[in-house]
């Protein structure tokens, strides 16, 4: 089978993961990092090679089509393949279901590099993840053999349904309701801004089930897995984003559509915990992404500072160019940092909800800055959709809204560090 065919080479020759020794990936301790009990900033040599896999395909897959795809707006299905039959997909699905098994920190060193393609190909490809998280976390046996195994024999996506026209932030002002009738729950209401929604094989929904106003957030809502061909599902039009153009956004409407019972996650009233427990491991990767983007725009500002003359030398020859090229290397340095203490944290089998939001925050602010300051290093041609760098500051932006934006996030962080202080 193709599937997967390079990465799972990488995988089975036999080198272990530094990040994969833990009590979350239930795997053996990694024979070259247990000699060093201490912090090491060096990837082992599997992880060099998955992340050298992702360096290769995003600069001779992604680069020479993203503007392209920016442009139409199209879904982009052949990169999306291609990247499923490298193993570049769905990495973090257990071994028992297809997947290969992979810690957080490692999908981040893909996201890291696929982003620095094109983010708009790197969050279609990310909201696989979100979809799928809720299941890994809280499927029962049944239901990742479905529907996790089935992403790994071809390359399906899928989507999480959470927010809504009217609640984004506000997770418990949600309005879509499941009421239980026999065996199945019938649904209906509406949900908003859903990735992959017009492309996705199956979805992850949260619904009301308790109409009780005063019942507590974290038991008034249900996790569900819907297949995305069930009646009762209208997928609304592809919405026209201000950047990340090619990722596929839209509306869904539930009309007294109709699960069935086995398809709950966990139980009743389990869903408001599943559906907020999955950013754990997913905001690590979105920061990834962020710090894909702005090495991008770094990179960029650098080759151009260093062509680009005037007064009779190159513009990097100027202190305040050089200084801004410095300032942009310190914040994607201290991003990388920053999603990488998240995931390895996750990846210990510790709670990571105070690093992973430090991690979101940071780097969905500085790709915004980063972006931002690699158009100024580029002139009056940065603000022109014939140099690469307006792409990546129109993409930029939504690093601060989705999985979160960046006022929820500090929202989170505040709650995190005072709980430490508070008696
Ligand atoms: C391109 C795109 C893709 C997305 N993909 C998905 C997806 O796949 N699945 C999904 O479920 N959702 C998805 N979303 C939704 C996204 O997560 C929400 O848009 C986001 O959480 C913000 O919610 P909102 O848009 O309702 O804004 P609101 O919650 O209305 O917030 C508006 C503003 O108020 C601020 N604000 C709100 N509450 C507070 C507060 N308590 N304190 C301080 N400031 C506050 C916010 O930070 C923001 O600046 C996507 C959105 C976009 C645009």
């Amino acid at each position: 089978m193709l599937l997967n065919k390079v990465l799972r080479a990488t995988v089975r020759s036999g080198i272990r993961l530094q990040s994969s020794s833990t009590a979350a990936n239930a795997k053996a301790p990694s024979s070259d990092h247990s000699a060093s009990p201490g912090y090491s900033f060096e990837l082992t040599e599997q992880q060099k090679e998955f992340q050298e896999l992702a360096r290769k395909f995003a600069r001779e897959e992604i680069v020479p089509v993203a503007a392209a795809y920016d442009k139409s707006g199209e879904y982009p299905v052949p990169v999306i393949k291609k990247a499923w039959e490298l193993g570049l997909l769905n990495g973090h699905i257990a071994e028992e279901y297809g997947g290969m098994g992979l810690s957080i920190f490692d999908t981040c060193l893909i996201t890291e590099e696929l982003a620095f393609g094109c983010t708009g190909v790197q969050t279609a490809i990310e909201a696989n993840s979100l979809g799928q998280m809720p299941v890994i976390l809280a499927g029962n046996e049944a239901q990742k053999r479905k529907y996790l195994g089935r992403m790994t024999e071809e390359p399906l996506m899928c989507a999480y349904c959470v927010t809504e026209p009217g609640a984004g932030s506000d997770v418990a002002g949600l309005k879509t309701r499941a009421e239980k009738k026999g065996d199945e729950y019938v649904v209906n209401g509406q949900k908003m801004w859903i990735t992959n929604g017009g492309k996705a094989n199956w979805y992850f929904l949260l619904a009301r089930t308790n109409p009780d106003p005063k019942c507590p957030t974290g038991k008034a809502f249900t996790g569900f897995i819907v297949d995305a061909d069930t009646p009762g599902i209208l997928v609304g039009r592809k919405e026209m984003n201000m950047g990340q153009r090619c990722s596929d956004t839209r509306g869904i409407t539930f009309e007294e559509m109709r699960i069935p019972k086995e398809n709950v996650l966990i139980g009743e009233g389990a869903g408001f915990k599943i559906a907020m427990g999955a950013f754990d491991k997913t905001r690590p990767p979105v920061a990834a992404g962020a710090t894909g983007l702005a090495q991008r725009a770094l990179e960029e500002a650098t080759h151009y500072a260093l062509e680009r003359k005037t007064f009779g030398k190159a513009i990097a020859e100027h202190q305040a160019v050089s200084f801004l090229l410095a300032e942009m290397a310190m914040k994607v340095e201290l991003a990388r940092l920053a999603y990488q203490r998240a995931a390895w944290e996750v990846d210990q089998g510790r709670r990571n909800t105070y690093y992973a939001s430090i991690a979101k925050a940071f780097a969905g602010d500085i790709a915004n800055q980063v972006a931002s300051d690699a158009v100024q290093v580029f002139g009056g041609n940065g603000f022109n959709s014939e140099y690469p760098v307006e792409k990546l500051m129109r993409d930029a932006k939504i690093y601060q809204i989705y999985e979160g934006t960046a006022q929820i996030q500090r929202l989170i962080v505040a709650r995190e560090h005072l709980g430490r202080f508070k008696k």
